[in-house]
């Protein structure tokens, strides 16, 4: 559970818990300054401590004062508020990497009254000292968890305030309309005209095609974030697991002659037009199999085949059709999926007709992984499957956030529901009901509407010391 008050002084490492050249430990709040102050010793002053300029690197010892027995030799440097990540005074100190190290100096920062940092409790400071808004503190995480360059764009498109500064836009087109209508509910007794409907539909339009324009980079968005998942399915020997390596242009998964041996579901990752797609090689799924370990291989495919955002059926071009081929076509069903000719380098035994009779409107790709032929177009087809074109303005704004996106679809329901009521004839009160809802809504985003119980959500999925 974040804590909501800002008045202690917090202390957490802030680099990995791994042996590294550096990590660092990190306080905010009042005491960070006074706690350093306690446990740094320089060589120049051994007895005293520098004069700390702020934004200034200084070169010392962390000692125990206790003892006076050396910790680790450090830089540190103090951060005077309100020009730091939190707004508070902050003090880094870079140690050597070892992480022992580092939870020597967090414990000797604790036990002189800093408090151990929750998750995201920095991140947490920031929003509420006002710094950064909501989706920009929630930007943080997806920056530290992004998996491809777009993502990487996406999360900072959102760090520096594109995605408040839109919905801030649509905010204040709301903000106009609701004012007026209230003012007439309000005075009613004061005869304050009334607006024209035409200009609150004028008004409330504008913000919805505005809000559209930001719903439109959520499907591409979401797959950036959050990836999507293709599975290699085909009989033993089908040439799943070359397959993988050939899109992977790396030997990561065991080939072998012997049919059945990829008994383990196999995962890689792929960068299809900045959208991580892991790459899932199952065993395969013979209907029929006696050995154990090669049946729980099997129902694992089956469960993957479910999971699935779109399937790879592997046909074995230099074996020809069979029913086994049938039986996964049919276990994949209407799910999306590309029919992969594979062996393409050898005599052809598998009529082209029967390989797309199996899935009869997926695309079919005659390859080879052991040349690498077609290899490229399978990549593009599959780009195509999995990631959704957008127009320029959602290329521009990416939504990578399942929260964000659900409270803009509630937001633009709202709106939806305020312009049927405007083009009826019901009162306007039932207006402003669904404009509120809206703004509620998008104020959710932004935090300018949040609940504690979903700062401790938002919060509780950061890592300590962020
Ligand atoms: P899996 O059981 O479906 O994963 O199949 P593997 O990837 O283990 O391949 C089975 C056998 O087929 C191996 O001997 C591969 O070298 C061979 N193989 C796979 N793809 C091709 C290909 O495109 N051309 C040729 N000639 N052999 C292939």
């Amino acid at each position: 559970m974040p804590t909501l008050t800002t008045t202690d002084t917090i202390v957490a490492t802030a680099t990995p818990a791994a042996d590294g050249a550096i990590g660092i430990v990190r306080l905010s709040g009042p005491q960070a300054l006074p706690l350093l102050r306690q446990v740094f010793r320089s060589q120049h002053s051994p007895d005293a401590s520098p004069a700390w300029r702020s934004h200034r690197l200084y070169h010392g010892w962390i000692t125990d004062p206790a003892t006076g027995h050396p910790l680790d030799e450090v830089l540190a440097v103090h951060m005077a508020a309100p020009h730091t990540y939190t707004r508070e005074d902050m003090v880094e100190v870079q140690g050597h990497g070892g992480s022992a190290t580092l939870r020597l100096i967090v414990a000797l920062f604790t036990r002189l009254g800093a408090r151990p940092a929750e998750r995201g409790e920095f991140t947490l400071r920031a929003f509420l000292n006002g710094r950064i808004d909501l989706a920009q503190a929630e930007a943080v995480a997806s920056l530290v968890t992004a998996r491809t360059p777009v993502g990487v764009q996406q999360a900072l498109g959102q760090l520096d305030g594109r995605l408040s500064g839109e919905i801030a836009a649509v905010r204040a087109l709301l903000f106009d309309p609701l004012a007026r209508i209230e003012a007439v509910l309000d005075f009613a007794e004061e005869d304050v005209p009334l607006p024209p409907r035409a200009t609150l539909r004028d008004a409330l339009a504008a913000a919805a095609a505005r809000l559209q324009t930001i719903l439109a980079g959520a499907a591409r968005g979401l797959l950036v974030h959050e990836g999507a998942r293709a599975v290699l399915v085909g009989r033993p020997n089908a040439g799943k697991s070359s397959l993988l390596n050939a899109l992977l242009e790396a030997d990561r998964a065991i080939v072998t002659p012997i049919p059945g041996t990829t008994r383990d579901v196999l995962t890689e990752s792929l960068n299809l037009d900045g959208v991580p797609v892991t790459l899932v090689d199952t065993a395969g799924i013979a209907e029929r199999t006696d050995d154990a370990v090669e049946r729980l291989g099997v129902e694992r495919s089956r469960a993957e085949i479910g999971r699935a955002d779109v399937l790879l059926l592997v046909l074995d071009g230099a074996a020809g059709p069979s029913s086994e081929d049938a039986a996964i076509a049919a276990a994949i069903g209407k799910r999306p999926g590309v029919v992969v000719l594979n062996k393409a380098d050898l005599p052809p035994r598998y009529p082209p007709a029967a390989a797309q009779n199996l899935l009869t409107t997926a695309p079919l790709c005659p390859v080879s992984a052991l040349t690498g032929s077609g290899i490229a177009a399978l990549r593009s087809t599959l780009t195509q499957l999995v990631v959704p074109t957008t127009g320029d303005a959602g290329d521009d704004l990416l939504l990578g956030n399942v929260r964000h996106v659900a409270a803009l679809r509630r937001a633009a329901d709202h709106l939806a529901a305020a312009q049927a009521t405007l083009d009826s004839a019901y009162p306007l009160d039932m207006v402003t009901i669904d404009l509120r809802g809206a703004l509620d809504a998008l104020g959710e985003v932004t935090g300018h509407t949040v609940t504690e119980d979903l700062l401790d959500k938002i919060f509780s999925t950061f890592c300590i010391g962020k």
